[in-house]
């Protein structure tokens, strides 16, 4: 593996350090990233893609970790990445969800192929272990916009992505039927 690669893993990894997922399991936060950039990598992403798969929820979850120290720490291309791909968070949940919608078309490709690995692993993960507070409703609702925000990226996407995306939703429906 190459050694932007590892620098990117070993931030992510100290930057999470003791964050948890939200399903019932409790997994630590980490599992996330490493299955995203194992599906990026997979996807045929290129190094700096994969090292923004391994960071693209640091600017968002681990303040005051910012753009800015991103930049420092792994340059202009892949903090740009991430910043495509962080929510804003003085945004209201709702406010945030269609702002992903709506802003997905605009993705540059490289953010498109994180954007779906983030999403099928998501989606995966509900099934597997969904949040136990949540409803089955709510459960159906993330899917739907999980899918939403998907056909809303710019074409074209990896087929093989796309496969493997659309078959962790079909477990999901059918998990939650
Ligand atoms: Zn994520």
């Amino acid at each position: 593996m190459n050694d932007r690669i590892k620098q990117a893993e070993a931030l992510a990894r100290r930057l999470h350090e003791g964050q948890l997922r939200k399903g019932a399991a409790r997994e630590p936060y980490i599992v996330h990233l490493e299955e995203v950039a194992a599906l990026v990598t997979d996807w045929g992403g290129d190094t700096d893609t994969i090292a923004a798969a391994w960071l693209h929820d640091t600017v968002e979850d681990c303040a005051p970790f910012n753009r800015a120290d991103l930049t420092r720490e792994m340059g202009e291309r892949i903090a740009a990445i991430v910043a495509e791909l962080t929510d804003d968070k003085s945004l209201p949940k709702p406010e945030r969800k269609q702002a992903q919608l709506e802003n997905a078309p605009h993705k540059s490709p490289e953010a498109a192929l994180v954007k779906l690995a983030d999403k099928t692993s998501n989606i995966g993960a509900l099934v597997v272990s969904p949040p136990e507070s949540w409803p089955r409703a709510r459960l159906i609702a993330y899917v739907d916009w999980g899918v939403a925000v998907v056909n809303a990226l710019p074409q074209p996407l990896s087929e093989q992505a796309l496969a493997e995306f659309r078959r962790r939703v079909t477990m999901a429906r059918l998990a939650f039927g």
